[in-house]
Formats: C-alpha cells, structure tokens, sequence
C-alpha cells in the first residue's frame, strides 16, 4: 500500500523552512568560522589579470582586485541563494587592513602600470558605507581617476542614490557599475534569488547612473535555485531582451556551486544540475538578434550593448558542463563570443550530448516539472512529477 501523504502536492502538513534559515545556516558552521579567521586582513583575497575590452571597444588588459571586506549588508541581515561570499569576508576588516590591501594589489602589478581597466570587487557594494568606509572609497575613485584607468566596482541598487553619485563622480567622473540583477523578473529575485530588492530599484538606479553618465554592466543569473533547463533558457533571453538597452554590457554568469550556498545543498541532494553548457549556446543565439539588432559583431554599428558569457567552472560538476568530451571545446566558442560577439563561434560544434540536451529540454517543456528532469535529479519519478 502506499502512504498516504506521498501524493500530496503542498508538503506534509508541517510548517516550511524560511529560505532566510537555509541561506544563514552554514555561515554559523564551525569550517566557515574558521576560514573567516584564517587570513590576513591586509591581503587581498586575490589578484588577477585577464583580457578585456575597454569602452571604446579597445582589446586590453584588465586587472581585478578581490579585496577582503566585512562583506555585503544584505547577507547580514538575509543573502541570496547562491552567494558563497560570506566564505571570504570577516567583520573586523578596517580601513587601514583595506588600504593595505590595495597598496599590496598596486604592488603585485607595478602600480597597474600595464593595465587598462582596474576592476574592484568588495563582495558586496564599494559604495556602501556600511560596508566600505568612505575614506577607501574615495582612495578607489581618486587613484584610478589620477593614473587614467578604466574603473568598474560592484553594487546592490540601493546605494546608487543621486547624492552618492554626485559625490563619487566628483572624485571620479567616469566609471563602470556592475549590478548583479540576477532576473529582470519580481518572482525569480524574491523566491529563487532572495535578492533583497526588485526590478523597479534596478530601473530607478539606472536611470540615475545614466543621469551621471556612468557605465551600466548588468549581471543576470543563469539557471537560479528551484527552476529547470527550459525555463532558465527562456528566461535568460526575456531578460536580455529586457535589460539590453539601459546596459553598456550584459554579463550572464551560468550558476556554479560555492560552498554552503542553498544551491550548494540542492545540488548534494541531487536536486539541481549546473546548466548545460548547450543551453548557453543556445541562449546566446536566440538573445544575439536583442543586443545586434541586424544580426552584427561587437564593434558593428548596430551594437546596442555587449553581451559576455564567462562560464565559471565550466566542464566541472559544480559548474556548467555538458558530456565531459566536448565540454572543452564549447566553453572555448563560449569564451570567445564574449570578445568577438560573432555567432560564427558555434559554427561546426557538435556532439553526441547536444542530443540528450534537446531531449530534456523538450520534456521539460512538455511534462509539468518545475524542477527538471536531468539525470541529476535522481528521486522517485512520480515524486518528481509531483514535486509543487
Ligand atoms: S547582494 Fe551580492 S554579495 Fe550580497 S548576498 Fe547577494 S550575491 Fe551576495
Ligand atoms: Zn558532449
């Protein structure tokens, strides 16, 4: 016989988990403690360069600094699903351990002597002054406005206020913000992301950078907690289509696991499947005509914004991958419409896998499975077709 409460579509009768508890559990853990207190709060949690593209469309060499900060006010009071930040950050971080570690970034690249663009991420919002205290804010602004470097920073919408920007633009009057929006949709960033804000603040801080003539980057999630293949393709370009004209690039970042993260433990349970890397392709192909309206390359006349893939940990289990064979090679074409904006990079790819691929996504667009319906996703089939 078989139980009587397997069939019912809205849990047990018990009272639900908050998405709040599960996000803040882990960051109480023993191992997170630990780590918080492992490191040098006058080094910065890394210091890198990669190739970029400065506005003008210009082929350079950016240099990212990671500093290690007190992290996001959103995460103290909440966080979202997916953020793995709170694994580098400690709260006693101050403005002489942050001046240090900039000092230590400027030290490890000759004073980014050959490097175009600097890009300052804090793991949470560099003009925040909860966060961040002004003192460094300002020595972030003045010192990339004094050596003539392209600066992008990160933030939440809420910080970028009229009277902030004025004041940052009177340090520095050109600069990049890169917002993690994460969904250009009210349902997805509060029951899938828990981004603690919504599209109206998106569009309310970019109407006000724009009255600063400041560079919007927007970051868009790709295949958030709690949705299947299908529905984080369809999303994906809806949201494009929706964000390209009020951002200068659009960065979609394909969900990779980080440690102690809600999707960290949807994953463990076999509950989520990093996106396939297929469905980025595929993403990029139906969204290119929203940011190339006549079907150009980046640097063509009909550029509206620029669209960039980086698939983090791409090939890996805890990142988007495909069979294992191929996953190499498309992550590559990938990697290299991002410079290029030409769909000519996925001309000639194929493998066995692309197959199975289609095949989830049409089930997923044909039977009611909100969750998926890839491998991965190992329980009981009818609990699967059930599952609310
Ligand atoms: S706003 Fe950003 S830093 Fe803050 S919790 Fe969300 S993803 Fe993490
Ligand atoms: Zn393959």
């Amino acid at each position: 016989m078989t139980n009587p409460t397997s069939s019912r579509l809205l849990g047990q009768g018990e009272r639900g988990l908050r998405i709040h508890d599960l996000v803040k559990a882990p960051a109480n853990t023993p191992w997170a403690k630990a780590k918080q207190q492992s490191w040098d709060a006058g080094e910065p949690a890394t210091v890198y360069t990669t190739p970029e593209v400065l506005s003008d469309g210009t082929p350079c060499t950016a240099v990212t600094v990671i500093l290690r900060t007190k992290g996001c006010h959103w995460w103290w009071s909440s966080g979202c699903t997916f953020c793995g930040y709170f694994n580098d950050t400690r709260d006693d971080v101050t403005n002489e351990d942050l001046h240090a570690q900039w000092q230590a970034a400027k030290d490890k690249f000759d004073g980014f002597a050959n490097q175009q663009m600097v890009k300052v991420y804090t793991s949470g919002s560099l003009l925040e002054d909860r966060e961040i205290p002004v003192e460094f804010q300002a020595t972030v602004l003045q010192d990339c406005a004094s050596i003539g470097k392209e600066l992008v920073v990160e933030s939440r919408c809420e910080q970028l206020t009229e009277e902030k920007l004025a004041w940052a633009t009177s340090i520095n009057p050109s600069f990049t913000v890169a917002i993690g929006l994460e969904a250009y949709d009210d349902e997805v960033l509060r029951f899938h992301v828990n981004k603690g804000f919504s599209t109206a603040s998106w569009d309310r801080a970019v109407t006000n950078l724009e009255a600063f003539n400041l560079r919007v980057k927007t970051y868009l999630m790709f295949k958030p907690p709690f949705m299947n293949e299908a529905d984080a393709l369809d999303h994906a370009v809806r949201w494009i289509e929706a964000v390209a004209g009020r951002s200068d690039e659009i960065s979609v970042n394909p969900m990779n696991i980080q440690r102690g993260t809600v999707i960290d433990r949807l994953h463990r349970h076999n509950e989520y499947r990093p996106p396939w890397l297929w469905s980025l392709v595929e993403m990029i192909r139906q969204a290119h005509v929203h940011v190339h309206p006549k079907g150009g390359m980046n640097g063509d006349g009909d550029q509206i914004s620029r669209l960039i893939v980086h698939p983090t940990a791409s090939g890996k289990i805890r990142g988007s991958h495909n069979c294992g064979a191929c996953d190499g090679e498309v992550a590559a074409a990938i990697e290299r419409y991002a410079v290029s904006g030409s769909l000519l990079e996925f001309e000639g790819l194929s493998c066995a896998c692309e197959a199975q691929w289609r095949a989830e996504v049409h089930l997923e667009r044909s039977l009611p499975v909100p969750l998926g319906v890839s491998k991965p996703r190992r329980g009981a089939l009818l609990e699967r077709l059930r599952s609310p």
